[in-house]
Parts: structure tokens; sequence; C-alpha cells
């Protein structure tokens, strides 16, 4: 493999790119949208998923395709898949894409999730709610991320998400952790250390290694992770995010990707999970998974761009920014790996 397609020029395409050509491999970013951060890639091309000849001569460019975003349409995929492979696979792609597959499976590999429901129109909300209960989230299907297309039930009355959803029941967790994992072409599995993920507004503010939990948990979390991951005949990294509750592990919900929870590896271990995910996808031999330091990931959100001077001044500070301009309210615009121990 020499060259690497990836669908997605945000900033999980930028850096993967930057891991691919640090092992002397090149990437072609293809981008439906403006791409902001897919700049550093060799080749950037940016047409919509319709444009059939831009996608077969991005296709017939590469080796190997991957993806930085899970959204991809399943028409460009199935032309796509014709011309190259596709790494991680289809079905590690359907699973995740809607979140009532994502679930169904999970319990099929006998995994826990929040009690959930199938609310396919705004007319079978009252029912889902009699099932599932209150307090619950409803969230959309398809399309969700940083919490958005989601609408909280609380007492009062529910709000339509507008789109096909699942409800789920809301889950009185002590922590959330995540499980960043790679499997490669041979079935060689590595897993990096458990996260302890906190959010705010349904982003992600921070990841931080160790996560605290006593070992015998995040164990488990990680023998989760390498189940979801041989099931789905897995190649590439892998996010899974988890739930810790006194009943044991819930899982939330899985990324076939790189994962924002995944960046503190950046600063903490010899070959980071972008690197991982390129070695996979490349059909080279995975790294080193091992933690060498304790690591706080922060993500600079919006204006906390402001901040980026004194963070340049700090010591045991990494700075990471995504070249992606102006500033918005939620937008994510860089992160920081601030070495702990
Ligand atoms: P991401 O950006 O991680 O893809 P997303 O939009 O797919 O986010 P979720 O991960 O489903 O959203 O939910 C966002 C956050 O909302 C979770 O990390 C958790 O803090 C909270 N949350 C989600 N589902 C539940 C639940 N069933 N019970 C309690 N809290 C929940
Ligand atoms: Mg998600
Ligand atoms: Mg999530």
């Amino acid at each position: 493999v020499q060259t690497i397609g990836i669908l997605g020029g945000g900033q999980l395409g930028r850096m993967l790119s930057v891991a691919a050509s640090r092992l002397g491999l090149r990437c072609h970013i293809f981008e439906p949208g403006a791409a902001p951060a897919g700049d550093v890639a060799w080749r950037l091309t940016t047409a919509p998923y319709e444009d059939v000849d831009a996608l077969r001569a991005f296709a017939e460019s590469v080796d190997v395709i991957t993806y930085e975003f899970e959204n991809v349409p399943t028409s460009a995929l199935d032309l796509l898949e014709s011309i190259r492979p596709i790494r991680p696979n289809r079905r590690a792609l359907a699973v995740s894409q809607d979140r009532l597959a994502e679930k169904t499976f999970l319990n099929d590999i006998g995994l826990a999730t929040a009690p959930f429901a199938d609310v396919p129109s705004e007319s079978d909300l009252d029912a889902a709610i009699a099932a599932i209960g209150r307090p619950s989230i409803l969230k959309t299907r398809r399309m969700g991320y940083d919490g958005k297309g989601q609408v909280r039930i609380g007492d009062g009355p529910a709000e339509w998400t507008g789109a096909p959803s699942v409800l789920e029941g809301f889950v009185d967790f002590s922590a959330e952790i995540s499980v960043i994992i790679a499997r490669g072409a041979d079935g060689q599995v590595a897993a990096f250390d458990p996260g302890l993920n906190v959010h705010r507004d349904g982003i992600l503010r921070t990841t931080t290694v160790p996560c605290g939990l006593p070992s015998k948990t995040t164990t488990d979390a990680v023998l989760i992770a390498a189940r979801i991951a041989n099931a789905l005949d897995y190649i590439g990294v892998m996010g899974v995010e988890l739930f810790f509750t006194p009943q044991g592990l819930i899982v939330n919900e899985i990324a076939p990707r790189v994962h924002n929870s995944g960046h503190w590896t950046q600063a903490g271990c010899a070959v980071d999970q972008f690197e991982q995910h390129i070695r996979a996808v490349a059909g080279l031999p995975l790294g080193d998974g091992k933690r060498y330091a304790a690591v706080a990931m922060e993500n600079l959100i919006g204006d906390d761009l402001d901040r980026v001077p004194d963070l340049l001044r700090t010591p045991n500070v990494q700075v990471h920014l995504y070249g992606k301009g102006t500033p918005r309210p939620g937008r994510k615009m860089g992160h920081v790996n601030r070495i702990t121990g």
C-alpha cells in the first residue's frame, strides 16, 4: 500500500494524513463539503458524493479506502468498493451509522446497552415512552454527533426529533469511559488504556488517562471492545463509548474510526491512534499500544482558541490546532494534551 484514500477532510482526516506521511505513505482526501482541515493531504478532492466521476477518479488513485466520518451514503460506498477495498468494512459502517442496528447488534453479541425502543415516527413516541419510561433520551437513528439530534425526555411533554429515532432509557452512570482498539488485517488486536470522558452540552470536553476505575473494570472494557471488533471482522481503529454503572459496563455507542477520546495517545503512547489506524488499513503490523504517560486531553471548542498563546507557553502541554479558520460556538478548533505524570 502506498496511497490511502480518506473519506472526510475534518480534523480526524487531517491527523490520519499526518500519521500516514510519517510512515512514507500518501493520502488522498475526498471531502463532500468544504474541507476545513484536509489541506495537509497529498491530494484533496472536494466534490459531492453524487459526483460519480470524482468518486471513481478518487478510488482509482488510491490502494485502500478508509474514512474519518461514518455517514457516507450507501450509493457512494457501493461505487468505491467496486474499485478498491474499504477498511473498516461495510458491516462496521452499517452497524454504526444507525443507532437501532447498533444496539441490536450489541445485544445480539451479548453486550448490555441502555434499554431502547424503535420510534419510526412521532406517532410511535407515546408507546415508546410507556415501554421505556422517564427520564429517557430520544436520539435520531442516523447522523447525530456531539449530542445533535437528541431530545431529553423528562416529566414534561416530549419533543420530537423530526426523524426516525430510538428512545433510550436514561442510564444513571457514575463515569463515562471509552476504549480505543485496533484490529489488524491478520486479526491481531491492540487496545489503548480506557480513558475517562467528561462531556459538556453533549460535546466531549476532556479525556483523562489513567481513568481511575478498578483494573477489573478496565479489563472488562477492553474485552468488550475486542468482542465487538472480532464480531465485525474489523480492520482499523474503533472507539467504543461505555457507561460505568453500579450494575457494570453498558455500551453507549461505537465509532468505526479514530475517536476524539483517543487524542491523548498522541502524547501518551509511542504509536498513537492515527498511526495505528493507518498501520491497520495499510496491512502493516500494529504498533505498541502501551501507555507511557498520564495525560489529560482537553478539546479547544469555539473561543477556547483565545487560550492558545498561553497554552503554547505551558511546559507540559502539546497543542494541536486544526486550521479550521473562524471559531464558532460548539466547533472543535483543536485540542491540548497535558502530560500529567
Ligand atoms: P458523539 O459525539 O460521541 O458521537 P453522539 O451525538 O453520538 O455523540 P451520544 O454519545 O449518544 O451522542 O450521547 C452524548 C452524551 O449524552 C453521552 O456521552 C452521555 O454523556 C449522554 N448520554 C447519551 N445517552 C445517554 C443515556 N442513555 N443515558 C444517560 N446519558 C446519556
Ligand atoms: Mg456518536
Ligand atoms: Mg458519543
